[in-house]
């Protein structure tokens, strides 16, 4: 089971895996310093309020979920560095550079 603000999560830490930019919108939340690993003033007091047994909650469910490998999930999340999961990086970043393309016309 996995619920709507994991696999937000899980998108965010995969565009961030892609891009390395962090949205200025998501500095003073919780994202901060889960996802981007920001120190800032405004991310770092976040940081204090997520409580221990939830990062533990987190460490588990990645140890026992399977990484789906050849996915971006698989590279940005589970940090898996196999040639499926690199593969499935390159082809997202070659997919939103061909949005971004699009956007700009
Ligand atoms: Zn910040
Ligand atoms: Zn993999």
């Amino acid at each position: 089971m996995v619920d709507h603000a994991t696999l937000y999560l899980r998108a965010l830490k995969a565009e961030f895996a892609v891009t390395g930019v962090m949205p200025e919108n998501k500095h003073g939340t919780t994202y901060g310093p889960r996802v981007y690993k920001c120190t800032c003033t405004k991310c770092v007091p976040t940081r204090w309020r997520m409580n221990a047994s939830s990062k533990a909650a987190m460490a588990n469910r990645r140890a026992s979920e399977p990484i789906p490998h050849g996915t971006i999930n698989g590279y940005a999340s589970f940090e898996c560095r196999c040639p499926e999961c690199k593969n499935a990086a390159r082809l997202y970043q070659a997919e939103r550079r061909a949005k971004q393309k699009e956007q700009v016309r």
